[in-house]
């Protein structure tokens, strides 16, 4: 994958290449994308291009041997991970590269759910396990196969256990040399924070319908009332909200609110946490991140992927949008 054949992301494509070009290649990336936005396949192109033998006006030349392999996801040092159920005596993602490489290669804009489909895992708990971290541990405790750089890309680094998290961070403490980890997140705000502040942030831009569904739904600023009715402790403010959104047009238009009420959420963690950078040029998480207590955030993220998910049962929305008002303004 080339630099050329990621969809937009245009400044971050000629941030990363220029990491490479001025020889200040961080530790650690942390590409934060929605499910599905091509974060895996700007980390590739990235790779590609970190590897590349004949570089040429920022980008990979793709014909090389080093971008061969690493478009066939075959470079002996570069390392991938991902949540798989753990079954007795526990897997590592190494037994199931065939699967990883045909989706990948067919369908560099994955979604978390076509991920566990190609693996054979639908419905069940994934996590990224200890022995996960360990067989990593020894492969980095290694020489490079081919002399240059190792590198090893986690995705949804939110879904290692503690002990798995723990080792991870271990190591980005004291990073081996010539060696990078890539970590694909959905949720930066469930990472360990000593985890993401050791990471150089990149925001993948998703060209995905569903986030222009949301700010649709959400020209009247139904959210910006919400928050601001929450903070005055105006209850009877925020319920009439409530009851605006469950007279919204469908079903899909309530679910698409839920996930941009959780995009502005979880940018207010982010700025909560000193890292404005990820949260993107948002005056509104700015002042909400400086009004909201530090507990806010997560809780509400939690209330409103609850909602999300019983929007998809068929629940009345009345009820549902009056239950969550409740949830949020008894945590504000
Ligand atoms: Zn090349």
């Amino acid at each position: 994958m080339k630099f050329a054949e990621i969809k937009g992301n245009a400044a971050a494509c000629r941030a990363l290449a220029g990491m490479v070009d001025s020889g200040r290649v961080p530790h650690a990336i942390l590409f934060h994308e929605d499910d599905g936005g091509g974060g895996v396949a700007l980390a590739l192109a990235f790779l590609q291009y970190l590897y590349c033998k004949d570089k040429a006006d920022g980008d990979s030349c793709g014909a090389c041997a080093a971008c061969n392999k690493i478009s066939k996801l075959i470079h002996p040092d570069v390392h991938f991970i991902f949540p798989l159920v753990l079954s007795a005596g526990e897997s590592v993602s190494e037994q199931y590269a065939k699967q990883w490489r045909e989706l990948v290669i067919s369908n560099p804009d994955f979604t978390e759910t076509e991920l566990y489909e190609a693996l054979g895992f639908e419905g069940k708990n994934t996590v990224i396990g200890v022995k996960e971290a360990n067989a990593l541990l020894r492969k980095l405790s290694q020489y490079s196969l081919e002399g240059g750089y190792t590198s090893v890309l986690v995705y949804l680094p939110e879904k290692m256990n503690t002990t798995t998290a723990n080792k991870l961070l271990k190591i980005l403490e004291e990073p081996p040399q010539q060696t990078v980890f890539i970590l694909v997140t959905h949720s930066p705000e469930r990472l360990l924070p000593t985890i993401s502040s050791r990471c150089q942030l990149v925001r993948v831009e998703s060209s995905s319908p569903n986030d222009s569904l949301a700010l649709r739904y959400d020209d009247g600023g139904l959210f910006a009332s919400l928050m601001e009715s929450l903070l005055d402790r105006n209850l009877s403010g925020a319920l009439e909200v409530g009851e605006q959104l469950a007279s919204l047009p469908s079903r899909d238009s309530a679910k698409a609110f839920c996930k941009f009420a959780s995009e502005k959420m979880r940018r207010v963690f982010l700025v909560q946490q000193g890292l404005d950078s990820l949260a993107g040029d948002d005056p509104d998480a700015v002042s909400w991140a400086g009004r909201l207590r530090n507990t806010f955030p997560r809780k509400a993220l939690e209330a409103f992927d609850r909602s999300s998910a019983l929007i998809g049962r068929n629940v009345n929305l009345k009820i549902l949008f009056t239950d969550l008002v409740g949830r949020l303004y008894s945590i504000i």
